[in-house]
């Protein structure tokens, strides 16, 4: 039996080497195909994900940089705030592979959209598991959105997970950027559950190993400054390590005014609004979707 906290440091050094790890049933995750692991730990897998389902564990697709997929034509450009239909059917349509894939999946279902409660193990034998509160819309002027939170033995309530890789000032799951085509509305909702799991398996390193492991994107020089370590990727989305990369230039700026920018544009501050906390902790009377998802800014 391979130990947890090991596995984690695997999947670190391959997220590191843009190896992207597999997400099972239940979001568990587990080293990419490319790796070396032991084959004990590789058999109880084989055993255990025996007969569970048809797809029990998905490729990863991957960050899937300069490949943005062009949009679908609107069937109506004026009506830019109403519910789509076809959405609707899309995503309802989804539930019963997303309650597979991630069982005592919870829904909400309203006219704007559907509100998910769904829980990811991470590492068995490892105390913290995710629990993400989805928002999605059926509206393609709204963004989705999602609150990844820790839960397990110790924490009575849910433990909000961030400030690292959220939404100013949300306190949002930023687990992709939304340029870069990784994933859009339209897209498949099991896609999005993942790379939500793989965003808390990163928030779970860091927390073990104080790293965040593989690329990442810190727009602001001040969050770089604050939040990154010098052996992390660097927050400008390239290849190298922080200190071989902006590092230097970042500590030659104006640090007043980088601070400055940062916290007025929310960076300080994350962190999710009272509707989200007071749901995730009774899990029942959700918001309503369109006053928590904000529209797509229009540039
Ligand atoms: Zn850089």
């Amino acid at each position: 039996m391979v130990m947890p906290i090991t596995i984690l440091k695997e999947i670190g050094h391959q997220l590191d080497e843009d190896i992207f790890p597999r997400i099972k049933n239940g979001g568990i995750v587990t080293p990419g195909e490319s790796a070396t692991c032991s084959p004990s730990w590789a058999e109880e897998n084989n055993d255990e994900r025996q007969g569970k389902s048809r797809h029990p564990t998905r490729p990863w697709p991957g960050p899937i940089r300069g490949q943005r997929q062009t949009d679908r034509p609107r069937t109506s450009g004026a009506a830019s705030s109403s519910v789509s239909a076809e959405l609707q059917a899309q995503y309802e349509g989804e539930l019963t592979a997303i309650s597979e894939a991630y069982p005592g999946a919870k829904v909400w279902h309203q006219t704007e959209g559907l509100w998910l409660i769904t829980e990811s193990i991470l590492l068995p034998g490892i105390w913290q598991r995710a629990v993400f509160l989805t928002g999605i819309p059926f509206d393609r002027s709204r963004i989705v959105r999602s609150w990844g939170f820790w839960m397990g033995m110790p924490l009575k309530y849910p433990e909000w997970i961030g400030p690292r890789h959220t939404n100013m000032p949300d306190g949002s799951i930023c687990g992709f950027e939304p340029t870069d085509g990784t994933w859009k509305l339209g897209d498949n909702l099991l896609v999005l559950l993942d790379l939500y799991t793989l965003w808390a398996l990163r928030h779970l390193h860091l927390q073990i190993f104080k790293r965040w492991p593989g690329r990442q994107v810190a727009h602001f020089v001040h969050e770089r400054l604050t939040e990154l370590k010098s052996t992390e990727h660097c927050g400008c989305g390239s290849n190298n390590i922080y200190s071989d990369c902006c590092r230097d230039k970042d500590l030659r700026s104006d640090r007043v005014l980088e601070a400055v920018k940062f916290i007025s544009a929310g960076g300080a501050m994350r962190f999710p609004p009272n509707a989200v906390m007071n749901f995730i902790n009774i899990q029942d009377n959700p918001p309503k979707i369109d006053e928590l998802l904000p529209m797509v800014q229009l540039i």
